[in-house]
């Protein structure tokens, strides 16, 4: 297939002309893969394929211009890091051959195999990627879009504006003042990521603002990850400063009087954190990849080809989790791995082989200790679906210094391979 035929250029508006003026036509390629979504899903799908069959070529579409990174944003909300930490553009992946298309994708036609670009045009596929991350049901929590719309209430799940204009909250709270951070019911993204924001918030008053308080209202009714760590690090660290209550869900949310209605009782605070349930990203949702619940899309494990939509591959938060698979980053980027290897086969006319995949997850504690969790999921053919291996991973023995500076580099590595 040659890159940009005239069918495209008829269909495609100026984003994916500027593409092709920008020196990519002629090349011959044998097959075109479209990847929607830029994080660590999209990102490294796009840069896998490129890896491992440069002759297919790869459309990368991202709305966003640079990669905000999730992981470590936390540390940007205690004031232990800096935006500049969290983001990067897409360079590396162009050096790759990736085609950056900055637009977002508003619509997928698998029957035509063909993604809608909001600026007009289309562009066609022989593979479609989708790893849109998550979008939140807001109605689920009563008065949550006008509270957000007020700029009083954030969830700031999504590492960007929101993060920068959380963390100007929390330094701008008196100190004295309440932060309260609400937690949806599982599964969200990140497991362990409410409890390490809570802890470094903690930190940065125990040193900044020692009379604040830091509220967690969790709907779940326990801590959902390395429970023990986290509460032996919030007795030693943070006693009179963290308050943890389980089983308190948010049902109403008003910023004019700042409280947070949970079914029992209203919780007023100085800074309000709520999180809203989540599901898959809009673009899965409006193209019919959603699956159970409305809220997620079931793949084969063995491809993370959608079962709702063929030829379409999705990755990352918007999956159906399999058993006991968390939603992270590192799981993104070893979906990305499954459906890049998988595509590289079926285009070659073979049939994928099963991959055993590896979750890490730190969470910092303190500005510089963190607490880390792993796991390795293995193809299970009676069960067909991925499961986690009997007696692998584990948790950290205690929070130490040393694997805050694994978690760091471990940061600085998935970044590396999945933009690099
Ligand atoms: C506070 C916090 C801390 C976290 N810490 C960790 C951690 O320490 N370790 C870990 O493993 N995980 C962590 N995570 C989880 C991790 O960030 C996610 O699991 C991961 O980002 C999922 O990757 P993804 O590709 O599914 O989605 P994302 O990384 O969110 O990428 C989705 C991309 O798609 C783009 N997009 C969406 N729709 C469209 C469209 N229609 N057209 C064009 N572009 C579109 C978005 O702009 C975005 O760039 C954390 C999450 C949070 C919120």
């Amino acid at each position: 297939m040659n890159k940009f035929e005239r069918r495209d250029f008829l269909k495609l508006g100026a984003a994916a002309a500027a593409l092709a003026a920008a020196g990519c036509a002629g090349t011959s390629y044998k097959a075109r893969v479209v990847v929607v979504g830029g994080g660590f899903g999209g990102a490294t799908a796009a840069k896998y394929l490129r890896l491992w069959d440069p002759a297919i070529e790869v459309l990368l579409v991202e709305r966003a211009n640079v990669f905000t990174s999730c992981p470590i944003s936390n540390l940007v909300l205690g004031g232990f890091a800096k935006m500049d930490d969290i983001r990067q553009g897409y360079d590396g992946l162009r050096r790759h051959g990736v085609q950056l298309v900055n637009d977002e994708v508003t619509a997928v036609d698998a029957a035509k195999k063909t993604v809608r670009l909001e600026r007009g045009g289309d562009l066609s596929y022989d593979r479609l990627i989708v790893s849109p991350g998550i979008d939140f049901n807001f109605g689920e929590i009563q008065g949550y879009e006008p509270a957000m719309q007020s700029g009083r209430v954030l969830h700031a799940w999504k590492a960007g504006s929101q993060t920068i204009d959380l963390r100007r909250q929390l330094e701008q709270m008196r100190d004295g003042g309440v932060y309260v951070l609400s937690i949806p019911l599982a599964p969200y993204r990140c497991p362990p990521g409410p409890y390490e924001r809570a802890s470094v918030i903690a930190e940065y008053f125990k040193r900044s603002k020692p009379r604040s308080k830091v509220l967690v209202l969790d709907a779940n009714p326990d801590v959902t990850s390395k429970a023990g760590l986290f509460k032996a690090a919030w007795k030693d660290l943070y006693p009179g400063i963290l308050e943890y209550r389980g089983a308190n869900k948010a049902i109403a949310v008003d910023a004019a009087t700042m409280t947070v209605k949970l079914e029992v009782e209203d919780v007023k605070g100085d800074v309000l954190n709520v999180v809203p349930p989540h599901r898959a990203g809009d673009v899965a949702m409006k193209s019919g990849l959603i699956t159970t619940n409305n809220r997620w899309c079931d793949v084969d494990w063995r491809s993370m080809e959608s079962k709702a939509a063929p030829g379409v591959h999705v990755l990352g938060d918007a999956t159906l989790s399999a058993p006991a698979m968390p939603k992270s980053a590192s799981m993104a980027n070893n979906h990305a791995k499954i459906a890049a290897a998988a595509i590289v086969e079926l285009l070659g006319g073979r049939t994928p082989e099963p991959l055993q995949i590896l979750n890490t997850c730190y969470s910092f504690v303190s500005q510089k200790e963190a607490i880390r969790v792993s796991s390795v999921h293995a193809w299970d053919d009676k069960e067909r679906t991925l499961k986690a291996v009997p007696g692998s991973g584990g948790i950290s023995a205690a929070r130490t210094e040393a694997e805050g500076t694994f978690a760091w580099n471990w940061a600085r590595t998935i970044w590396a391979d999945s933009l690099g």
